[in-house]
């Protein structure tokens, strides 16, 4: 049986005072993650606040060379989005490489990247492109929000509101799919904005993170001949039946590169 007491929020402050009053809260923003974790019953929390009512938690706007997505936005409208595909069109793209039509209409960015799977599309995004997230009690720097495996900056209760994306001159994504659930074997979202160069991988390792060699020679030559004899090591990367470590680490060189290929139109 499941075993817990359901509430509908019906703000963000009467979401965070219901989480903080329970004993075991769980947000439940598009539930594509948490409710199969609670069938499988890896997880029994004592409540769960389902945050579907909570005003001004939907939507996409650009402004001041910034795509700004509120929370509980699903990938579905990430990836129809004008504005987004203008803007940041390999965004629209990861969105739309989500899942199957099902999960992208109901997972939501904020559900996602709160999660943190690291199999998750999106974070590559969050570190490719410097995003910035904004939650109820502050902002975090794409580069303090992924801390380990499904392990985030967040504390117990705080919400996520909105993820910035800065609009870069140019952005290519790049994944190598598993081919059941689309989740990620290794997914790489690389960006170049001025003078900075971002590569983010998911998939690879226990959460998303950059390329500091392909970053520096994609500075000097933002081609993908650039990346193409850069190896990370494996020695930290996820092994399981899907992939080898070292499987990944062969992937995440190619993804980048066809990533960088993206971003230039080839
Ligand atoms: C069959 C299947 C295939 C999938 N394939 C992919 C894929 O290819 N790529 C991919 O990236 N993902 C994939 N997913 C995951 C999907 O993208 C979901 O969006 C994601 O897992 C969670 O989003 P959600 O909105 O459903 O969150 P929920 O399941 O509602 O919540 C997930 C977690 O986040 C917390 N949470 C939710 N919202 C907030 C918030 N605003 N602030 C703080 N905490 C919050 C919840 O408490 C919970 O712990 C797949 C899922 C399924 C079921």
């Amino acid at each position: 049986m499941y075993e817990f007491t359901y509430q509908k929020a019906s703000s963000l402050e009467a979401a965070a005072k219901a989480h903080a009053d329970a004993e075991d809260a769980k947000y439940m923003s598009g539930g594509m993650t948490l409710l199969p974790t609670l069938k499988l019953r890896l997880d029994r929390p004592s409540d769960v606040i389902d945050l579907a009512g909570v005003p001004d938690m939907e939507g996409i706007s650009v402004s001041g060379g910034v795509v700004s997505i509120k929370a509980r936005t699903c990938h579905a409208a990430v990836a129809a989005s004008e504005d987004v595909k203008q803007a940041i069109p390999a965004l629209a793209k990861l969105a739309s490489g989500i899942g199957d039509p099902m999960v992208r209409n109901r997972g939501t960015i904020g559900g996602s990247i709160a999660n943190s799977d690291p199999a998750a599309d999106y974070p590559a995004a969050i570190v490719g492109l410097g995003a910035t997230i904004h939650t109820n009690k502050r902002t975090i720097a794409a580069g303090d929000y992924f801390q380990d495996l499904f392990e985030t900056a967040l504390e117990a209760g705080e919400l996520i509101t909105q993820i910035d994306f800065p609009v870069p001159d140019k952005a290519g994504y790049m994944k190598f799919p598993n081919p059941a659930s689309r989740y990620c074997i290794v997914g790489v979202m690389v960006s170049q904005k001025g003078s900075e160069v971002r590569v983010g991988v998911t998939g690879a390792g226990a959460c998303a993170f950059r390329v500091a060699d392909m970053e520096s020679a994609l500075a000097g030559n933002f081609a993908s001949e650039s990346v193409e004899n850069i190896h990370i090591p494996d020695a930290d990367l996820n092994s399981d039946i899907h992939a080898s470590a070292e499987y990944r680490a062969h992937l995440v060189t190619i993804m980048a590169k066809r990533a960088v290929a993206e971003a230039n139109g080839e």
